[in-house]
């Protein structure tokens, strides 16, 4: 499976906001945003006017990175989104938010989505009680996520048992519990992501 091996730090001063991609360091005065908050290269620190297809270009880049997907599977997303009921934009962010390694971040399993990724294909998770290992399997209303009880004692797992997470108003459970619910669809207003969706949908339409 592909999947962008680079710095992911550079991400965020490409994109110039943190996209919050290494989980606690993140948090610190390590954070390489808050030390360069710039663009990377050569001419990162200069000032350049940017066209209209630049910001959509650039909202699209965010959206994919924060989520950690390749050009050819989001543009799968957008091209599924586009085919479902209702607003092609708010399809969209809800596919990409019920992807199995979103929700296992969202539900405290990983201080990112990147570690929570790495713990599905590592088979850490059941999806109501059968083992799954694709972090881009789609969950639906109604799945239960747990954690496997031979994973639970893994040191990991005991940590994020330790510190659980507020969850977001669609999802029940506890990393505590070492398990997760989903109660509904999340609708724009649960996606807390920095990303203007219709810019996406504009970028995608020419
Ligand atoms: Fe982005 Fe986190 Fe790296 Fe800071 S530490 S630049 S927020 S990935």
């Amino acid at each position: 499976m592909a999947r962008y091996t680079g710095s992911v730090c550079r991400l965020c001063r490409r994109e110039g906001l943190k996209l919050f991609l290494k989980g606690d360091r993140c948090y610190t005065d390590k954070c390489a945003f808050t030390r360069r908050g710039y663009a990377p290269g050569q001419h990162g620190q200069s000032r350049k006017k940017i066209s209209n297809y630049g910001v959509q270009l650039r909202e699209k880049q965010k959206a994919r990175r924060i989520y950690g997907i390749l050009e050819g599977q989001f543009r799968n997303y957008y091209e599924r989104a586009e085919k479902l009921r209702g607003i092609t934009g708010e399809n969209l962010l809800r596919l990409l938010e019920m992807r199995l390694d979103n929700v296992a971040f969202r539900l405290g399993f990983g201080n990112s989505r990147s570690e929570a990724r790495q713990l599905v294909t590592h088979g850490h998770f059941l999806v109501n009680g059968k083992k799954v290992d694709i972090p881009s399997y789609q969950v639906t209303v109604n799945d239960v996520i747990t954690v496997r009880e031979k994973s639970r004692s893994v040191e990991k797992f005991k940590t994020f048992a330790e510190n659980p997470k507020t969850l977001p108003a669609w999802l029940e459970g506890s990393s505590e519990n070492f398990e997760g619910k989903v109660l509904r669809d999340p609708s724009r207003e649960d996606v807390d992501v920095p990303v203007n969706e219709t810019l996406i949908v504009e970028f995608y339409s020419k």
